[in-house]
């Protein structure tokens, strides 16, 4: 499948818990600012990105098919 992380920002708690699932997608910066390092859902990481979108206690990331 192919799609689009998106993240809502005016939920986002900045607790980086889709950063400790794949922080190849996901950053906490020393500001505890969160930044999508890549927005493309691959066949290689959409496992993980999924994980994280159920994961997040916020509810902030979606999948925009
Ligand atoms: S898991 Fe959710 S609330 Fe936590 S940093 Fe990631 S997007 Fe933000």
């Amino acid at each position: 499948m192919s799609g689009k992380v998106e993240v809502d920002f005016e939920l986002c708690e900045a607790n980086g818990v889709c950063m400790g699932i794949i922080p190849e997608v996901f950053d906490l910066d020393d500001e505890d600012y969160l930044h999508v390092l890549t927005h493309e859902v691959t066949p290689e990481n959409e496992s993980q990105i999924r994980e994280a979108v159920r994961q997040c206690p916020r509810q902030a990331i979606s999948i925009r098919e």
